[in-house]
């Protein structure tokens, strides 16, 4: 009943965290140029119906090419805006975007870091939660490889596997040794979406 439930608890909301190489875009190993930014079909309406939903979409990177030295950041600067202008295209939005720029052995020394954000870490996934109001145990963490799936049952989220990008081959010859598993492994980030929106809606039937 509502007047069981803490304020803090109803300020907080579930978001899908999505990784983003090999689940919004195409796999094409560093995007170190424009042009290797390639939005996988599905993409942009799948991530329009959580926008629908009212559910935050959050993704979570991991660019070691700038500590590499493999391009500066100002190509992710324009990455970036060339996923939200392919996105708006369609009418869909991220609400925010979160990189782990580091690596323990950088060229750069200002990347040099054996940070906690990088993932299987869950940094990143933290500071949102912490900025954003977000519940990480009711959020969804999507992505191609098992340090995104690792992370979200690091930080209590619910791990889901597409196999675009390396998911495919990951899940045939990775998943199989792994403590970590996937909730559920969609073709797609749309056929992830998909079973996301009804674990939601099934959620939301059960508190009313
Ligand atoms: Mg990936």
């Amino acid at each position: 009943m509502a007047q069981d439930q803490s304020p803090l608890k109803n300020t907080l909301r579930p978001a899908v965290f999505l990784d983003r190489d090999g689940t919004i875009n195409e796999q094409m190993g560093y995007i170190n140029h424009i042009s290797r930014f390639q939005l996988l079909p599905g993409v942009a309406a799948a991530i329009k119906k959580l926008n629908e939903a009212h559910i935050p979409v959050v993704v979570v990177t991991n660019q070691s090419g700038l500590a590499r030295g493999y391009f500066p950041e100002e190509l992710l600067v324009d990455v970036h805006e060339k996923m939200k202008q392919l996105l708006a295209e369609q009418g869909a939005h991220v609400d925010n975007i979160y990189i782990c720029p580091h690596h323990p052995e950088a060229q750069k020394e200002q990347y040099r870091l054996a940070c906690n954000c990088r993932k299987p870490k869950t940094g990143l996934f933290i500071q949102a939660a912490a900025e954003m109001d977000l519940d990480l145990s009711r959020s969804f963490v999507v992505g191609d490889r098992w340090s995104d799936l690792k992370s979200a049952v690091a930080c209590h989220a619910t791990p889901v596997l597409v196999l675009t990008g390396y998911g495919r081959g990951d899940a045939q010859y990775i998943g199989p040794g792994q403590e970590v598993q996937p909730s559920f492994v969609g073709v797609d980030l749309a056929a992830a979406v998909q079973w996301i929106l009804a674990q939601n809606d099934s959620r939301q039937n059960k508190d009313n």
